[in-house]
């Protein structure tokens, strides 16, 4: 994730405090501080920065706050959810239904990833069994409408445009006429963009947005905008009724800063985010989960999400079981390294709780499977009962000798995997009674 040496140091300013003996107004100065410098060198704009400490301040008001609380607690707290607020408005977003068709229009600047989106966001509700259609009322880049078309065809989603007309109006009231009748219930209009915010550009879209009557228009915006974000944001918002935000090209080297200013700027949420050029390269976003990966909390909803890819769905279910059976074991963990050699490794830690800062540190991934190969070599010469108890006590010290030398490891290679083990075991045991129920999706449970 783009986002992670944010998340980093973010994460690494909340140590900083946490290792402080008293907690006062120095130290959480000195933590809010670094959180404001990070989130400023990641393009998040600057009153929106601002905001966020005077907002933490207030919650966490220390001469307020008796001895006996739990300061740390109530500071990290107010952190999570202010970085969930700043990516949430709270605002409920549109959501098209099968019953009805819906008109969702997309807006952006040329360049953003708009096209491209729009055949991402028919392919998923094409997945989720909508029967969506794509309108290409972008006349203004030449091209426009063969890449719809080509995009269209690969995904099989009925298309409409025009090499001669030059009305953008025209086609997409045409279009989204037609395949109303058609009965599509998911009818997408893609829209010209232009390389700069324009009058002409913004005068056209609230044409072509007064002719169809859009359910909700998506602003698409390009992760590596940087700081321009805010106001490139604002600018479309006050000239269409922007309802929702999707974040593309967010696997770049962005920063990606830029996506809490748009949200901020057109009081929208963030609904997807672009995660390649591919047609499947397109993720669900959710600001709780979003903040607890930047976080490193983990987030087991997405980690299953995953898995349930690539994962036989009577192994997940087994899974499951075992998880919700109580002990996270190692051959658990055995299995979940081996069912995850299919996944790339980035992605798959920044799902896991706890895990990813050692794991996975940034552009080591060659090691890191390495790393898990190693894990899996010292498991290997372990005993049954070994691999099925929950209870690390089991390892003595002789036995630890024995499982180096079956493995043809050293002995601090055994340790520091039994470290790894129990670190997630925690965290998984944490989250296994508050979330599993809502992490699992219905046909796991
Ligand atoms: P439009 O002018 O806004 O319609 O933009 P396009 O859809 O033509 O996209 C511009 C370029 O960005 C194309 O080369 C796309 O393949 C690429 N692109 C779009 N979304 C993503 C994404 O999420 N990740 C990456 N890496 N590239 C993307």
């Amino acid at each position: 994730m783009v986002l992670a040496e944010l998340g980093r140091r973010i994460t690494c300013a909340i140590r900083k405090m946490n290792n402080v003996t008293i907690i006062d107004e120095k130290s959480l100065n000195e933590c809010l501080n670094e959180i404001t410098r990070a989130l400023l060198q990641s393009d998040v704009s600057f009153p929106l920065v601002k905001n966020m400490q005077t907002n933490i301040k207030n919650i966490v008001n220390l001469q307020d706050l008796a001895a006996g609380h739990n300061k740390r607690k109530i500071i990290e707290q107010a952190i999570f959810s202010e970085l969930c607020q700043m990516l949430d408005p709270g605002k409920s977003v549109f959501t098209p239904k099968k019953t009805k068709p819906s008109v969702v229009m997309f807006v952006g600047l040329q360049g953003a990833g708009k096209t491209t989106t729009c055949t991402k966001y028919a392919y998923h509700h094409q997945k989720k069994g909508f029967k969506p259609a794509l309108v290409c009322a972008d006349t203004f880049r030449a091209g426009a409408f063969d890449q719809l078309k080509q995009n269209a065809t690969k995904a099989k989603i009925p298309f409409y445009g025009s090499y001669t007309e030059s009305d953008p109006v025209k086609i997409a009231v045409e279009g989204v006429d037609r395949f109303k009748k058609e009965n599509c219930d998911l009818i997408i209009v893609d829209t010209s963009g232009r390389h700069k915010q324009e009058a002409s550009l913004f005068e056209e879209m609230r044409q072509v947005a007064e002719a169809t009557k859009p359910d909700l228009v998506i602003f698409v915006m390009d992760s590596s905008i940087g700081q321009a974000a805010f106001d490139q944001a604002q600018a479309f918002k006050q000239s269409v009724a922007v309802g929702a935000v999707i974040i593309t090209k967010m696997d770049g080297h962005a920063k990606g800063g830029g996506a809490l200013s748009a949200v901020a700027a057109t009081k929208s949420p963030v609904i997807f985010i672009g995660t390649g050029e591919h047609m499947d390269e397109f993720d669900v976003f959710e600001a709780k989960t979003f903040v607890s990966r930047l976080l490193g909390k983990g987030d087991l909803s997405g980690l299953v999400d995953k898995l349930q890819a690539v994962v036989p769905k009577e192994q997940q279910t087994k899974l499951v079981e075992k998880l919700s059976q109580g002990g996270f074991t190692l051959r658990i963990m055995y299995d979940q390294f081996q069912s995850m050699s299919n996944l790339p490794l980035k992605e798959l830690y920044s799902m896991l709780p706890g895990i990813s800062a050692d794991l996975m540190p940034k552009g080591h991934e060659q090691e890191s499977r390495a790393k898990i190969k190693r894990y899996m070599t010292i498991m290997d010469s372990m005993t049954n009962e070994e691999l099925d108890s929950s209870n690390p006590k089991v390892f003595s010290e002789s036995r630890m000798m024995r499982i180096a030398r079956g493995s043809g490891r050293v002995v601090s290679e055994v340790m520091e995997m039994l470290k790894e083990y129990k670190k997630l075991a925690t965290t998984f045991g944490k989250v296994k009674g508050q979330n599993m129920s809502k992490a699992l999706p219905p046909q796991m449970l």
